[in-house]
C-alpha cells in the first residue's frame, strides 16, 4: 500500500503566520490553508494557524521546509499498515 503523508505546522514556531505566509506561496499542491481564530463581525482578525488541510496532495517536494525561516513545517511518512 502507498505511504501517508503527515504535514505537521508547528505553531509554537510560527505565532503569527499572516505576517510571512511563504509557506503558502510556495506549495505547488496548495496544500495549506490560513485561518483565522478569532472571527467576528466588522472586526479584523488578529489570530491565525495554518492547516494542512490538504495534505493528501502533498507530493513531499520539501519546498515549505526549504523555504520556512521558522523551522516550522515538518513531513511525516508514514508507511501504510
Ligand atoms: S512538501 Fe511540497 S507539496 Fe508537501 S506541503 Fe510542502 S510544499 Fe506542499
Ligand atoms: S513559511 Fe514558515 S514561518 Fe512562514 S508562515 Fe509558513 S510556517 Fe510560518
Amino acid at each position: 500500500m502507498a505511504a501517508k503523508v503527515k504535514v505537521h505546522w508547528l505553531i509554537d514556531k510560527c505565532p503569527k503566520p499572516q505576517d510571512c505566509g511563504k509557506c503558502l506561496e510556495v506549495c505547488p499542491s496548495t496544500v495549506f490553508v490560513l485561518v483565522a481564530t478569532d472571527r467576528e463581525r466588522y472586526k479584523e482578525p488578529e489570530n491565525w494557524v495554518i492547516i494542512p488541510s490538504f495534505e493528501l496532495f502533498c507530493t513531499t517536494c520539501n519546498k515549505c521546509i526549504d523555504i520556512c525561516p521558522k523551522d516550522a513545517i515538518k513531513i511525516e511518512i508514514k508507511e501504510a499498515e
